[in-house]
């Protein structure tokens, strides 16, 4: 999965330290994957993936528009090219200065999941569009939501007549079906609750116009995901079942799906050692780890592939940790993983599928070790 552009950056550039190496051309090719699987969705990439200028700029000259959840991120894709109306300020939870600030800088696009969040946009963006999240429960995802985000959709309907009511736009309805989401049936249940709030608002005159189907694409990590083709087959089939011949317009945010296989992490065996003579595990200390931006291996959740120079020999289930003095910082444990006997310290270890959520996750400095370093090319 290493492109022979990242290999061979990391071949002649020898950079010291972990990092991560991003491939633009893999990020292009995921874009035309979504534009193509999807073609009258509009994408909005989840710029929290990963923020890179060069990936922003990628995206907004691919006609992107993009996903935010905060001011900062509303002027990286502003100032990676992108102008006010492609930009989605998806953040259920903001401070209303925050709102009044996006409506300064021309965002007209806001996600609720309550009449509190509408109270604050009408007060501060007066006249601006609002969806509404409905609550999904995430089954099937690798890295499940939770009930953080969105409320049911009878509260849904609440929230948009409330917004209509306060003179903003009441625009559609938003879902996300978990990040790492393989079921291809995890959007129908998701689509049907959209429905029955778009009808239930039509019956009192309210008519929305936009489904945002949010993210939960995949990367590949060491199972096969299904293709983008299939997904878009899958969401067209459901959105043609609940909407009939009228569909809306729909918005797809991809985060993970978009960059995830995009990069790849370089790091180096630290210590290799065991806990007691007999013992038959042996513990692999890398030099990154949960708080050096892999912290999606929280519960062993995301599990990378990894790549040594070793691979083909024998292996032995070995326990997989960073480099910190936090006994959390250990990445594979309760599912030991399969290493090379013969992997040695000073040995280098790529990281695979590890373009989306790592480096923003990266600790400032605990313990002293620097951010994770990123080189886009
Ligand atoms: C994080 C996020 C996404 C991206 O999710 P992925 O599973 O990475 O595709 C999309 N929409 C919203 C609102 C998000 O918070």
């Amino acid at each position: 999965m290493a492109t022979q552009r990242i290999l061979d950056f990391l071949a002649t550039r020898r950079p010291d330290g972990p990092c991560l190496v991003v491939d633009l051309d893999v990020v292009r090719e995921n874009y035309q994957a979504f534009e193509k699987a999807l073609p009258d969705s509009r994408i909005y990439y989840a710029v929290k993936a990963n923020p890179a200028p060069e990936i922003l700029r990628l995206l907004a000259s691919l006609g992107s528009s993009f996903d935010t959840a905060s001011v900062a991120e509303i002027e990286m894709a502003l100032n990676a090219g992108a102008s006010p109306d492609r930009i989605s300020y998806g953040n259920t939870i903001k401070k209303e200065r925050d709102i009044a600030r996006a409506f300064a800088l021309g965002i007209r696009l806001f996600a609720v999941d309550s009449v509190e969040e509408v109270e604050k946009i009408a007060r501060a963006a007066p006249g601006s569009r609002v969806f509404c999240r409905v609550l999904t429960d995430g089954a099937g995802a690798e890295w499940p939501l939770s009930r953080k985000f969105g409320c049911v959709p009878v509260m849904a309907v609440d929230v948009l007549r409330c917004a209509k009511a306060l003179g903003l736009d009441a625009y559609g309805v938003s879902f996300h079906v978990g990040s790492q989401q393989t079921n291809l049936s995890a959007w129908d249940e998701a689509l049907g609750d959209a429905r029955f709030v778009f009808q239930t608002l039509a019956e009192e005159g309210i008519t929305l116009r936009m489904v945002n189907m949010g993210g939960g694409f995949p990367t590949r990590y060491l199972r096969d995901v299904p293709s983008a083709q299939a997904y878009g087959h899958a969401i067209f089939e459901a959105l043609k079942k609940h909407f009939g011949n009228r569909l809306p317009e729909t918005i797809i945010e991809p985060g993970r799906g978009m960059v995830g296989n995009a990069g790849v992490i370089k790091s180096e065996v630290v210590l290799i050692s065991k806990k007691s003579a007999n013992d038959d595990v042996r513990w692999i200390y890398l030099d990154i780890g949960k708080f050096g931006g892999l912290a999606e291996t929280m519960d062993e959740a995301i599990r990378y592939p990894l790549v040594t120079p070793r691979d083909g020999d024998e292996t032995a289930p070995c326990v997989l940790a960073g480099p910190t003095c936090d006994s959390a910082d250990v990445l594979y444990e309760k599912t030991p993983y399969p290493m090379p006997v013969s992997l040695t310290i000073g040995d280098e270890v790529l990281i695979m599928g590890t373009g989306a959520y790592t480096t923003t996750y990266a600790s400032v400095a605990f313990n002293g070790f620097e951010p994770l370093k990123a080189y886009v090319i």
